[in-house]
């Protein structure tokens, strides 16, 4: 198991000043703790890993603030829980499939020995992340899925390009698409980088805002034969605006 120190939590270096405000809620939570929103088992809606049951430990407050955030409710409501009692009660499910997600769970230190111990467990643990955070510390086991936050998300100026550099051949990520120019500077974004060739990359639309037909087109007529696109596949088997599915 990973040893990782307790008298030096990490510091919150990757949030601006302008949006420390939003953070403020984790300024109470002593080592050893986490705030959680919620754990619950539902059906992996994303990802390679889509269509799994699935057990997501969901982390309260976010930094960010995409403009079609389908968890805002993540941001200011938690509990305290110990490292611990997460991580049985995550157990208890019994699922071999387990995500950590947010929120932005990287702004929690605990997160990082947590996805260690369920790695331990015996556990596939998959982490998903806004891509605005050094994602380097993360146990090499996590598989990891990072977005890279599109122009219309309002939040494509905190993409962390470092980690590009740092992700796994076996890690993910995401774009979620607003909007037609989304599209191309997403495009454009997997080219430069050439990150099909190096990653998994998947693409999916804004629910409501870009019909999936319309991706499915742009990406057709592209020569991105490697990119997956993707639907939320929960908000297809339950009430797109229902929580803790
Ligand atoms: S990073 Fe995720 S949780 Fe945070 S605002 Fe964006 S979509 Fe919502």
């Amino acid at each position: 198991m990973r040893e990782f120190s307790r008298s030096s939590p990490r510091p919150l270096r990757d949030v601006p000043p302008e949006a420390r405000h939003r953070v403020v809620l984790l300024n109470d939570v002593p080592a050893g703790e986490l705030l959680i929103h919620e754990i619950y088992q539902s059906i992996q809606g994303e990802s390679t890993f889509a269509g799994r049951p699935c057990v997501f430990v969901r982390t309260a407050v976010c930094d960010s603030r995409c403009r079609w955030c389908d968890t805002p409710h993540a941001f200011n409501q938690g509990t305290r829980m110990s490292r611990a009692a997460v991580r049985e009660k995550t157990l208890h499910f019994g699922c071999p499939l387990v995500e950590v997600t947010g929120g932005e769970p990287l702004l929690q230190p605990e997160v990082l020995p947590l996805l260690s111990e369920l790695c331990d467990a015996g556990r596939t643990v998959l982490l998903e992340t806004s891509g605005a955070h050094d994602v380097a510390p993360v146990d090499p086991r996590v598989h990891i899925i990072m977005d890279l936050k599109c122009p219309d998300s309002g939040e494509s100026h905190r993409n962390r390009w470092a980690n590009l550099e740092v992700l796994k051949p076996t890690d993910e990520i995401k774009f979620v698409i607003a909007s037609r120019a989304d599209w191309e500077w997403t495009e454009q974004t997997i080219r430069h980088y050439q990150l099909d060739t190096r990653f998994t990359c998947l693409v999916s639309c804004v629910f409501g805002a870009v019909q999936p037909v319309e991706l499915a087109r742009w990406l057709l007529a592209s020569p991105l034969h490697r990119v997956r696109m993707q639907l939320q596949m929960h908000k297809y088997i339950w009430d797109p605006s229902a929580r803790g599915v």
